[in-house]
């Protein structure tokens, strides 16, 4: 079921000493420490993991998919993402790894990397027939769609609908499984292995799709023990299975959560790829700006590096990155996934979103217009008057962010330490 107001992410009181690290770390401002405590505003949070990065206590914590939530199905499959290739050493292929996540419990596992380059293909298409607005921004990180709807709503159109590959994948196995099977639909589970916890917030709210085709994401750290001791007990040869059945591993596609991945495989189409949330909100800004409009796609990826650099990743992310990048090499960048299949789909909505992203609403200062200009008056003059120096000790990530929750009613001028020094002298 869709919940709008889905959030993977959480702190965990307990164990919050209210040091502020997480508050300063926030893009979006959606943190404050009251009573010793962070909190974090709803409405704000965009999901991008920053504070479970920084906070040295270990209170910020991620809700993703347990295991043992899989035994509501009879059959279980996964699709993990292709950073899972880079998590196991130079010894360890692709193949071996998806066997190992066999027996660990699920009874088919999928390569993704030929899907990657299906959406690839389609991108191509769709960029071929649309040629404006300039640049499209690529949708496969939900972080981004999420600031755009919040941040950016003028950029809603131009965010490149085609499904990420996880859910094209998951569609075509609901397509196919439950008749191939005979097994109802609901009783199979398709389970993505995640990088990152935003990838639970495209599962539960999002924005493109009537309902996702997943049913769950399980994190790489979780299920990382599970695969190294499955990895350890094997003697069978490992068999790979395809969503196209003639294909092969995709090279293109295997270097998909490297930054520059999603957009390597365009071959008539400029492309510049973004890493990482302060350099991606730069360059969404310039794009609000009406700049960089001879580009024709922007890859956005909030995480450093692209999905390699996601928080829910256990191996090094530039050793993962290295492997990976040995793993497209000797795969060839070829394409390995039939152009004419790729094209059907596109031409047949398949890889489509189900609607287009819309902006989500901001926090108005008041819902009455005229109150709300008169409360930003206040709020600016008060900014005017705190003493900007963004120490944080009031609880509030910078002076204009308290000002603004002051009038809002959420905060009081005597927060501020220097404020209440001068009223007390
Ligand atoms: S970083 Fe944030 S969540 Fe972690 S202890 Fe400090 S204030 Fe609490
Ligand atoms: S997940 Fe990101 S936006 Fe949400 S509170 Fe943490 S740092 Fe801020």
């Amino acid at each position: 079921m869709k919940d709008k107001n889905y959030h993977s992410i959480h702190i965990t009181k307990d164990r919050c000493i209210g040091c502020v690290h997480c508050m300063s770390a926030c893009p979006t401002k959606a943190i404050r420490v009251r009573d010793g405590k962070a909190v974090i505003i709803d409405e704000l949070c965009i999901d991008c993991a920053e504070c479970l990065r920084v906070c040295p206590y270990d209170a910020v914590h991620s809700h993703t998919t347990s295991f043992a939530a899989l035994d509501v199905f009879a059959y279980k499959v996964a699709i993990p993402s292709t950073v899972i290739y880079g998590q196991f050493g130079a010894a360890v292929l692709p193949n071996e790894i998806l066997s190992a996540l066999r027996r660990v419990g699920f009874d088919e596992v999928y390569d993704l990397s030929s899907i990657c380059e299906l959406n690839c293909a389609a991108t191509e298409e769709y960029l071929n027939e649309h040629p404006r607005p300039r640049p499209y921004i690529t949708s496969t990180c939900p972080v981004v769609v999420r600031i755009i709807q919040r941040r950016y709503p003028t950029l809603c159109g131009q965010i490149l609908p085609i499904e990420p590959p996880r859910e094209i994948a998951a569609k075509i196995l609901r397509t196919i499984l439950p008749k191939g099977l005979g097994i109802p639909a609901e009783k199979i589970g398709i389970i993505h292995i995640t990088p990152c916890p935003a990838k639970m917030v495209s599962i539960n709210s999002p924005a493109s799709l009537d309902r996702s085709y997943l049913d769950g994401a399980i994190s790489v750290r979780d299920i990382f023990p599970q695969i190294l001791s499955a990895l350890r007990k094997s003697e069978e040869d490992a068999l790979m299975r395809h969503l196209f059945p003639e294909t092969l591993l995709s090279g293109i596609g295997m270097g998909w959560p490297l930054s520059g991945g999603e957009t390597r495989g365009l071959k008539s189409h400029r492309a510049v790829a973004v890493s990482g949330i302060q350099d991606t909100m730069r360059a969404l800004d310039q794009v609000e700006a009406g700049l960089l409009q001879d580009i024709d796609v922007l890859e956005c990826t909030v995480c450093p590096d692209g999905c390699v650099g996601g928080p829910l990743e256990v191996e090094n992310r530039f050793l993962a990155k290295s492997r990976i990048l040995e793993l497209v090499a000797a795969a060839g960048e070829h394409a390995v996934v039939d152009q004419k299949d790729a094209s059907r789909l596109y031409h047949k909505n398949f890889l489509s979103f189900d609607h287009p992203v819309t902006p989500v609403e901001s926090r108005p200062l008041d819902r009455d217009p005229a109150k709300a200009i008169r409360k930003a008056r206040r709020r600016d003059r008060l900014s005017a008057d705190l003493p900007r120096k963004d120490c944080g000790v009031c609880g509030a990530p910078d002076c204009r962010t308290l000002a603004d929750d002051i009038v809002r009613g959420q905060a009081s001028l005597e927060d501020c330490p220097f404020v209440k020094k001068k009223k007390e002298k």
